[in-house]
């Protein structure tokens, strides 16, 4: 059985063919899926009866279940999504000036297991497909749109690593692009990674202009080898490399994500270091007061050590902004709502 929502158009052209049907088919079907989001062929009134028969027989439509939204302030919506095989994953709607942003996970769970994060206590269960992923997008689409309003945005900034699921990460980025769905510009997309380098490299020959955004959360390699695994197998030193070399061949600039935890990250010291190592970088950071989780230690940084550090990079004329916190109330660290719902 093919999952049609897995499938640019191109695909269904071709998948229309394998069935008999001219290929313009394709265009209809995906405009039904993503444009209009129904939920079975009996609704895409356009094809003839005996094609939504032949559909059925061989294909079906990817669909998640919203088990709960958990609104906060500011406009943020947390999405409790299950799955065909009862994995339960979170999409968050986030709104600011410029629009509706989606937040989406691009696997259950995650393998890099970072110190500070929700996500990588309970490890990895499986990568979500394309199909998965572009449908959280719908589903917070399918809630705004009763409101006029469409998801503008897109960050795959949810629970996973998505150059860990390239494929799927990137096929669903094609996908909510394309003019017979959401059409997200490419420029309205950004992609988190933790530092796997291969991917940056790959991501940066994909030549499609989304914003990397990086991870760092440490100016040396001794203290991100504490907070991310990943950087004893790709340190500092060539994941800056290959942030330039993404920078090279997309002519976008770099965003550096730094999260601050009191008296682990955040020292005076810290942020003369990361002013150093980001010279010539051209890239912008974003201070995040962290999101504290039950199962650390770890503690946010009080504002004044934030603002602090913020001015320490703007004095070294780093490009510096403070992540306004839309997060916090409605467990929007990653994977502490997948966590409570699974226990
Ligand atoms: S921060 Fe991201 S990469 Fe690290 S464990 Fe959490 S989900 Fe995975």
């Amino acid at each position: 059985m093919e999952d049609l929502k897995n499938l640019l158009p191109s695909e269904l052209h071709g998948f229309m063919e394998s069935l008999g049907e001219p290929s313009y088919r394709g265009d209809q079907i995906f405009s039904w899926i993503h444009k209009h989001r129904v939920p079975s062929f009996d609704d895409m009134t356009n094809l003839p009866v005996a094609l939504r028969q032949k559909l059925k027989e061989t294909a079906y439509i990817t669909r998640l279940d919203v088990r709960s939204r958990s609104e906060g302030n500011k406009g943020t919506v947390k999405y409790l999504l299950e799955t065909h095989d009862n994995n339960a994953i979170e999409a968050v709607r986030m709104e600011y000036r410029h629009g509706i942003t989606a937040c989406l996970s691009t696997q259950v769970g995650c393998k890099m297991a970072c110190s500070f994060c929700a996500s990588g206590i309970e490890g990895f269960v499986r990568n979500l497909s394309a199909s998965e992923i572009v449908d959280e997008a719908l589903r917070i689409h399918e809630d705004v749109a009763l409101l006029g309003a469409h998801v503008g945005n897109i960050v795959l900034m949810g629970t996973g690593e998505p150059l860990d699921n390239y494929d799927a990460s990137i096929k669903a980025l094609y996908i909510l692009n394309d003019k017979g769905g959401l059409e997200i510009s490419f420029r309205r997309m950004t992609l988190s990674t933790c530092g796997l380098v291969p991917g940056i490299r790959r991501l940066a020959e994909e030549k499609i202009p989304v914003t990397l955004s990086i991870s760092l959360h440490a100016p040396t390699d001794d203290t991100r080898d504490l907070l991310m695994p990943i950087n004893r197998q790709y340190p500092i030193v060539e994941l800056l490399e290959a942030a330039s070399y993404y920078r090279e061949c997309t002519g976008r600039r770099v965003t550096f994500e730094y999260a601050l935890i009191r008296d682990v990250n955040d020292s005076d010291t810290h942020a003369y270091q990361l002013a150093k190592l980001l010279q010539g970088q051209l890239g912008h950071v974003n201070l995040i007061p962290l999101n504290p989780i039950e199962e650390r230690d770890y503690a946010r940084s009080p504002a004044v050590r934030v603002n602090r550090f913020a001015k320490i990079l703007d004095d070294a004329s780093i490009p510096v902004t403070i992540r306004r916190d839309l997060g916090l109330d409605v467990h929007a660290a990653c994977g502490q709502l997948r966590r409570r719902y699974c226990r």
